[in-house]
This record gives C-alpha cells, sequence and structure tokens, in this order.
C-alpha cells in the first residue's frame, strides 16, 4: 500500500473543521487590523533562503528540501514565509504602494526534521508581516493582532516571551562576549554548538540539546551588549504591550533561530505543549529587504504554527467548529426521492446547509446515521408532508418535532437556540 512521506500528515474532517475554523478567526481578526493576504509559491530559488534565513542556521543547514529542477535550477520549498515576502515586495515593486504594508499568509512550509511529536516536516503557519515601518508601535500593533487571535480563539494561558537582540552593529561585540564565557566548556557542548561558536556563536543559544541549553544559560544577555537605539527601541515596545494590557515576559535568552531579526524578537509559548511548546515566533528584520539587495526597508512579523495551534485549542471554541450545522433532509417514499434534490436547492439558496439522503436509507436507519455522525436537525419528507406541503422537523439535541410549511425550513434554522451542553 502507498503511504504519506514521514513527517506528512492527512487532514481529514472533522479535524479540518478546526483547521477552517482557525483561518477564518485569522483572516478575521488580520484584517481588522488592516492586513490583507498575500499568497507566495512553495518554491522558491534555493539562493533565497541562504540569504536570508542565513547559511549557518539549522534549517538551511540540515533541514531544506532542496532538489535541481529538469534545467539544473536548484529550488527549495519554503521552509518560512518571510523570505517568499520580502522577495515579492521587491519583485512586485511593492514599495511603490503606500507604506506600510501589513500581508498575512496561511500555507505550507516544509523542513526535514527529526521525527518527534509537534515536529512535522510539511506544517502550517499562519504570519502576518508589517513592511515598510520601523517604529516601535508598528512591533506593538503586531503583537496586538497577534494576542487578539488568541483572544478570539479563547486561550488564557500563553505567555508571550520578548528579548532584544540588538541592532547588526552590536552582533560582532556580542558574538565575542558569549564566545569568551563559552570557551572554558567549549568541550561540553555538542559537536554542532563547537562550530556553531565559531561560525555564529548566537546559534548557541538556540541549541534543542538539554545539555547545551544549560551551559548556555550562563551568557551575558544581548541587552547587556546592546546599543541605546534598540534598547529604547525594545523598550516603548514593552510600554505599549503594557498599556494594552497584554502580558509578556523579558527572556533574555531568546534568539530564534533565524539570522534576520534584530531588535525586537518573540515566541509565544503554551504551557500545555510539552517540548515542542513554542506556537509562534517573530520579531524584526530590518535588513532582510536590504540583504536580498533591495533598498532599506524595515519590517516586522511573526509566524504561528497552525498544527501545534489546533492541537491546544480551547475546548470551547474546538466544540463550537465541530458542530455540525446542517439539515439532514430524509426523503420517504419514491415521490418524495423525486422532490428531495429541488427542495434542498431552493433552501440552501435560502442560506441552509443541507445534506440530502441520496441512498435511499430508511427512516430508522436514517436516524441512526444522523446520532452517528452529530447531526442534529433531521427534515422528513413523506407522502403526507408532500401532499400538505410541509416538512417534518426533528430536532436531535433537544428532542422535539415539529411540522413546518416548506418555505419555513429556513426562518426555522437560522432561528435555532444552541444546543444544550452534552452531559
Ligand atoms: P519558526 O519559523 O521556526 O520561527 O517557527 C514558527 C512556528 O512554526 C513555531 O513556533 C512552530 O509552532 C511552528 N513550526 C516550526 N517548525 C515546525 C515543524 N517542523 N512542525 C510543526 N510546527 C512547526
Amino acid at each position: 500500500m502507498m503511504q504519506r512521506p514521514r513527517g506528512t500528515r492527512d487532514l481529514l474532517p472533522p479535524e479540518s473543521r478546526l483547521w477552517q475554523a482557525v483561518e477564518t478567526v485569522a483572516r478575521e481578526t488580520f484584517g481588522a487590523f488592516g492586513s490583507e493576504e498575500i499568497r507566495t509559491p512553495v518554491f522558491e530559488p534555493t539562493e533565497l533562503f541562504v540569504r536570508s534565513v542565513g547559511e549557518t542556521t539549522d534549517i538551511v543547514h540540515k533541514e531544506m528540501y532542496t532538489f535541481p529542477d529538469r534545467k539544473g535550477r536548484s529550488l527549495t520549498l519554503r521552509p518560512e514565509g518571510t523570505a517568499g515576502v520580502a522577495r515579492a515586495w521587491l519583485e512586485n515593486r511593492l514599495g511603490e504602494r503606500t507604506q506600510p504594508l501589513r500581508l498575512y499568509y496561511i500555507g505550507p512550509m516544509f523542513r526535514y526534521e527529526r521525527m518527534q511529536r509537534g515536529r512535522y516536516r510539511q506544517f502550517s503557519q499562519i504570519g502576518l508581516e508589517i513592511v515598510g515601518a520601523d517604529t516601535p508601535l508598528a512591533d506593538a500593533e503586531l503583537l496586538a493582532a497577534m494576542h487578539e487571535f488568541f483572544v478570539r480563539l479563547g486561550f488564557a494561558d500563553l505567555v508571550i516571551h520578548l528579548n532584544n537582540l540588538g541592532d547588526p552593529e552590536d552582533r560582532p561585540r556580542y558574538q565575542d562576549a558569549i564566545r569568551a564565557a563559552l570557551a572554558p566548556r567549549r568541550e561540553a557542548l555538542c559537536a554542532d554548538c563547537q562550530r556553531r561558536l565559531d561560525e555564529n556563536p548566537l546559534r548557541v543559544l538556540d541549541c534543542k540539546v538539554p545539555s547545551c541549553q544549560v551551559i548556555a544559560a550562563d551568557v551575558p544577555a544581548m541587552d547587556d551588549v546592546a546599543g541605546d537605539a534598540s534598547r529604547q527601541h525594545v523598550a516603548r515596545v514593552e510600554a505599549q504591550l503594557e498599556r494594552l494590557g497584554i502580558p509578556f515576559v523579558r527572556n533574555r535568552r531568546l534568539v530564534r533561530g533565524l539570522d534576520y531579526y534584530l531588535r525586537t524578537v518573540f515566541e509565544v509559548v503554551s504551557p500545555q505543549l510539552g517540548t515542542n511548546a513554542v506556537l509562534c515566533g517573530g520579531g524584526r528584520y530590518d535588513r532582510l529587504i536590504a540583504d536580498l539587495g533591495g533598498p532599506a526597508v524595515p519590517g516586522v512579523g511573526f509566524a504561528i504554527g497552525e498544527d501545534r495551534l489546533v492541537e491546544v485549542l480551547p475546548a470551547a471554541f474546538a466544540a463550537a467548529a465541530l458542530a455540525r450545522p446542517t439539515v439532514y433532509l430524509v426523503p420517504i417514499g419514491a415521490a418524495a426521492q423525486e422532490r428531495a434534490l429541488e427542495l434542498a436547492r431552493a433552501w440552501v439558496r435560502d442560506g441552509v446547509a443541507v445534506e440530502v439522503e441520496i441512498t435511499g436509507r430508511s427512516l430508522k436507519a436514517a436516524l441512526k446515521r444522523a446520532d452517528r455522525d452529530g447531526v442534529r436537525i433531521v427534515a422528513m419528507l413523506g407522502d403526507d408532508e408532500l401532499a400538505g406541503g410541509t416538512v417534518t422537523v426533528r430536532d436531535l439535541a433537544l428532542a422535539s418535532q415539529t411540522a413546518l410549511p416548506l418555505a419555513a425550513l429556513p426562518g426555522f434554522w437560522r432561528a435555532l437556540p444552541p444546543a444544550p451542553a452534552k452531559p
């Protein structure tokens, strides 16, 4: 039997309803904060990710799906969304539009990860970027939109970790400080971190090996080494978050796994997820577009891991999304079967969701099926109903039954009270 590649998943109903509901909230929330959707290709020239994400990052070093196309060009399945947005900004001359641009995206990303719970090789991210604004207000607005999204999903226990990564001018000083702090313990680090210490010491702080995390806990914080400009910037972001009542903690070790970040970086952590607890990561990337050969255009953004988000979705939101809001129309007898599709189409045009019993199940079998699949409203159409121009409607949640004129069903459906909670 054919099997899907390791690290990929089939998204099946009813779980797909959760994903749709989450994506609807994302579109509505980010739209309400003035953003619009951007869709970029799922594969790009490999060079784009090498230059933006950074040659020495884990992503570029060992996690990319890279392949030559038939003409020998090196292409890569996108491991993240920001690089493609930056490329699209340049290529489509979005700089000629009024700045800033607020852009969100939803779609699959690809990384060759080691197999473990919460890590997939194809996973989906929901991201938001504000390009063309360098103010602390831009960072704060972005975080406010993100926070609002989580609030609308009903999350109450998420923690925002925030840090200052400094400006690129501060980076060499900070790298020296990390090297100096870790040199005496070099041998205790994993092989990757020993290499990182030479190539890009910041990456040691991001190592997933527990013993490296213990050692890295003692290195100085960037904020102690950073210049005034970045410290003031992040302080103003924090002041806005306080004013908005958005809780956060300063995490002086937070660095993130991508090279293009500077100044503000953040992660959102769910206490319900064990080792892979980070639901969302983001930060400011004022040099990214220039590094890709464009002008010095600032930006700030985040990406939420949708797979993990759905795993810890608050129960009330999930229950509402899983409720099956359809009318199950069961025709009984040949004459009713002839009428069923016509009637269903009229109701559908009136805004009702209708599932017709098209396999000829008996009423008894149809009611069993409704129960099994969580269908709440069964509309029964037999010879008596046909003669009277009515339909008999049973509400399985309230255990009630009424006869309605055919044209009254849409109004009845719209006025339906919420189902009582199941014991
Ligand atoms: P990053 O682009 O690495 O900052 O990741 C942002 C978010 O995407 C993470 O916090 C995760 O929630 C999610 N994510 C990243 N990699 C994976 C993966 N391999 N599988 C599932 N989710 C992921």
